[in-house]
């Protein structure tokens, strides 16, 4: 069975239906528990980046409501999903090794339920090859119609065969989906979805469709729901947060929506990601220097530091701007602490080219930065560029990246040591009961030893060592 639909309802009928799904599983699932005295359970996996794994908060809100129990091993459960990520070629190819262990996985689970949703699943290539070497799938849904998991859920039961849903735009934003949060002190908010500035090597564009912007009203709404429920951190999301609000009826700049945000009381830091340096306003500098709540932590990718390759990625700004633009931001807020994202091998990258990109992480002095070898994306323009890289040259370059790269880090970090700063107290460490892990306004990973009743609290802790990617500390 195969659907195509390019419209939706109007976004409240949408949820008021997506519950009624969600009610009738439920009692489905009631009835099994009764039968059974077992909880089914769902396993839930999210690739990629924080808008895929936001999206995920709100699949899994919707099987919790279903009366799904969650599961972290993969082998016991009842209903699996993948929310998939195709930025780069290894993220696909982790989806295909994980569709090859589920072939046995369902062989001895028939009534286990397989779905695969997210960015890649918008690439009719690989539509193409699940219908002929993974039919063992049962569903599978794109970027545009998440809300819709109940209703899927509850047609591929009924008609027992596999559901592809795959829409290639919908400009309704669904609000109020049952979400659920991975920390309870911190969250995620979405202030816009897709892309328009088509990056030459990026994918995100033809999969998350064109850039729209969710009202102001709305965020506020949800900002204010989050800090009644306890939230202090929010990160506003969207592949280009810069651009935010240019297409809503009345426009509304970004800076103007930091600057409402930071009025919501309860809510005591705002971060948010990704600013593209092309549309970085001094407005925005500006209302980021002046808002108490926003993070002094900018996270702005730069790709690579030749004037040359940034023109062919189509990414619309110079090194010098760059430079400049961070020489702006550092002399507004000198606390600040940057961090970027890096794209080694473009095609066409020569070694002087190269080197301009390790000029750049000299200078713009990173806290971290996001690494990656070039990947080349079928249907994106550079995937027909000329020159590509060869593998031993860019591997070597990658190399030479990192040993210029981590001195500076730790450089970076050290610059912590011995100052007390307030932080937001995350988790219990994975690897020692007694060791807290939180975070500082400026990123930094901090462990220190405390009680958990600390958790969801900011503060004070002294920095006493650095550890590079994270810091130790000593509560005050
Ligand atoms: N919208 C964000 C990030 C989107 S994808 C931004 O513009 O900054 C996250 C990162 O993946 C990008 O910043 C880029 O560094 C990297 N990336 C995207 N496509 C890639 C490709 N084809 N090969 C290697 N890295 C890629
Ligand atoms: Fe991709 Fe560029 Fe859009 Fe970021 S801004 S999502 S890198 S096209």
């Amino acid at each position: 069975m195969e659907r195509q639909r390019t419209t939706a309802l109007p976004a409240e009928a949408e949820l008021a239906r997506q519950m009624e799904y969600i009610r009738e599983i439920r009692q489905e699932n009631d009835r099994y528990f009764a039968e059974t005295g077992k909880h089914k359970k769902f396993y839930s996996l999210a690739m990629g980046c924080q808008m895929n794994a936001h999206d995920s908060e709100k699949l899994e809100g919707m099987l919790d409501e279903m009366g799904y129990e969650r599961t972290q091993e993969e082998t016991e459960a009842d209903f699996i999903i993948y929310n998939t990520c195709c930025v780069r070629e290894n993220a696909e190819l982790k989806v295909y090794g994980k569709l090859g262990w589920l072939k046995h996985y369902k062989k001895q689970n028939p009534n286990a339920v397989v779905a695969l949703c997210g960015c890649m699943m918008q690439q009719d290539t690989v539509l193409e090859t699940i219908r002929q070497k993974y039919r063992h799938v049962d569903l599978v849904f794109g970027t545009f119609n998440l809300y819709k998991l109940p209703e899927l859920m509850k047609t591929r039961e009924e008609s027992g065969c596999t559901v592809f849903d795959i829409w290639q735009e919908n400009q309704e934003v669904v609000e109020d989906l049952p979400s659920i949060r991975h920390f309870p002190y911190k969250a995620s908010v979405n202030i816009m979805f897709g892309c328009n500035n088509f990056c030459s090597y990026c994918v995100v564009p033809y999969v998350r469709g064109r850039e729209r912007s969710r009202t102001p009203e709305d965020i506020l709404a949800e900002v204010r729901k989050l800090a009644a429920d306890g939230v202090k951190e929010v990160m506003l999301l969207g592949q280009n947060v810069n651009s935010y609000g240019k297409n809503l009826e009345n426009p509304v700049s970004f800076a103007e929506l930091l600057r409402m945000v930071n009025e919501v009381e309860g809510i005591e830091r705002i971060r948010f990601m990704t600013s593209h340096p092309k549309d970085m306003s001094d407005e925005l500098i500006l209302a980021m220097k002046e808002c108490d709540k926003v993070c002094k932590n900018l996270h702005l990718p730069f790709q690579s530091g030749s004037t040359e390759i940034l023109k062919k990625m189509n990414r619309h700004y110079t090194k010098e701007g760059y430079l400049e633009l961070v020489r702006k931001v550092r002399e507004a807020m000198p606390e600040i602490t940057l961090s970027t994202d890096i794209i080694v091998g473009f095609p066409g990258e020569t070694e002087e080219d190269f080197q301009e990109t390790l000029d750049v992480i000299r200078k713009a002095r990173y806290c971290t930065a996001f690494t990656f070898i070039y990947s080349k994306r079928t249907g994106t323009p550079a995937a027909k560029m000329e020159n590509q890289v060869p593998e031993d040259v860019v591997k070597d370059r990658f190399d030479r990246m990192l040993q210029v790269l981590n001195p500076i880090v730790h450089e970076v970090t050290e610059e912590q040591v011995g100052k007390v700063l307030p932080v937001l107290v995350e988790e219990v460490s994975k690897h020692d009961e007694n060791i807290l892990t939180g975070r500082t306004e400026q990123n930094t990973l901090v462990h220190f030893s405390g009680s958990k009743d600390l958790i969801g609290q900011i503060v004070p802790v002294k920095i006493i060592e650095n550890k590079t990617f994270y810091v130790i500390g000593e509560r005050i």
